[in-house]
């Protein structure tokens, strides 16, 4: 088979693929409110022959086809999106799916319901044209990405593919891992005192001014290609509403993003102990994870603690060159390499011993962002993409 099969299975089958995804970005899915897209996406599959097709209880769709004796390949992608804000500040409303000027308009049109199409066709198009994969394929549409993770943490417990390649915003080149995201609270709690009788009181904003101002001062962890880890506080409450009362407690949230090669654990560990060598006042401090208590659109329920591991891949790592020359040939020009600067669903297969490859049709930048859009010709290039992928990968060992 070669390379311009696939281009022109994806070039004949380009008003479908079209139509599904503007489909796709009609049906809005807030996280939790996925049910009607999981649905849609489900009978999607089994019309276009996939050999096995389910929603499992987290909510998440997740369709087979059987390819040969190779090892399995997870194509990933989410249901949900972020809520699209004032509907007055689209061009054409949030969720109208319009094509003009050679793109389709609307919420998750990048983030994610481009990559989520493109998969979804890329092995429909391999089945209907009788190309055998080297091994078995899979394709999640999985809830919950944008809360942290509800419906990949689930799969990632259950089900262990042989690689999965993440499905996000990366403009149809490859991305070989990103920095993890930890939210930590500190909470400081000193004695509430009228503001007039500042003596009487334990203020913990003078703890809390010794804690911010040796954060900016921490050593973080060094990593050349991500950058690094680095740490922002962000949020900040006091326990008092009125101006006149020095505060009994101080809660900080802290963006912890941990590069590769820390842990969500490290980072709990290098800032416990800075704050056991910052806070040596009469403040009590303690530091936690936040952690949510998250219900999918299923009623499947977690409490998911906001810490989420990086996923990374080395340069040399056989998997990903293979992907690349797969991708190159198929695609018929080069494909860079990088890392994402936000996080993904990686994180958590990464974590449970799924080798991550990032690719998807898409701009980054479009993400979360007003009248977010995909370009047509990039969605029918990454259904090239994940045609090749879902074909070869399966003969490659990592
Ligand atoms: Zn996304």
């Amino acid at each position: 088979m070669d390379q311009s099969e696939l281009q022109r299975l994806a070039q004949a089958n380009r008003e479908r693929i079209i139509a599904f995804c503007r489909e796709l970005v009609r049906t809005p899915s807030l996280t939790g409110e996925e049910g009607r897209l999981a649905e849609f996406v489900l009978e999607a599959m089994e019309a276009l022959g996939y050999d096995e097709a389910l929603i499992d209880s987290a909510g998440n769709v997740i369709g087979h086809i059987r390819g040969g004796s190779g090892r399995s390949t997870l194509l990933h992608a989410h249901l949900d999106i972020v809520d699209p804000g004032d509907p007055r500040r689209w061009t054409d409303g949030p969720y109208s799916g319009a094509l003009r000027d050679g793109y389709i308009w609307g919420r998750g049109a990048s983030d994610d319901k481009g990559c989520l199409a493109a998969q979804v066709f890329a092995v429909a198009l391999l089945k209907e044209a009788g190309l055998a994969p080297a091994g078995d394929v899979y394709v999640a549409a999985v809830v919950g990405e944008e809360i942290g993770g509800l419906g990949s943490r689930y799969l990632a417990g259950s089900f262990h593919p042989d690689l999965a390649i993440i499905g996000e915003p990366s403009a149809n080149t490859l991305r070989r891992g990103h920095r993890g995201r930890c939210e930590f609270i500190v909470t400081l709690q000193g004695r509430s005192a009228h503001a007039s009788v500042p003596a009487q009181a334990i203020n913990p904003h003078y703890d809390l001014a010794r804690l911010v101002l040796a954060l900016r001062e921490l050593d973080m962890h060094h990593e050349p290609v991500t950058g690094g880890s680095t740490v922002a506080p962000t949020l900040l409450r006091s326990d008092q509403r009125s101006a006149n009362v020095i505060p009994g407690e101080l809660t900080l949230h802290l963006d912890w993003r941990n590069a590769p090669g820390e842990s969500p654990e490290d980072a709990m560990e290098r800032l416990q102990a800075l704050l056991d060598d910052t806070l040596g006042g009469e403040t009590i401090y303690s530091l936690s994870v936040r952690t949510d208590h998250v219900v999918s659109y299923t009623g499947y329920e977690q409490d998911v603690r906001q810490a989420v591991a990086p996923f990374w891949m080395e340069e040399d790592d056989p998997l990903l060159l293979a992907a690349r020359a797969q991708l190159q040939q198929a695609l018929g020009r080069e494909v860079g390499v990088d890392v994402w600067q936000f996080y993904t669903d990686g994180g958590f297969l990464y974590g449970a011993g799924v080798p991550c490859i990032g690719f998807g049709p898409g701009d980054p930048r479009m993400a979360h962002v007003f009248d977010e859009r995909l370009a047509v010709d990039e969605l029918i290039e990454g259904v090239v993409g994940y045609m090749a992928l879902a074909m070869h990968m399966g003969a490659v060992s990592g």
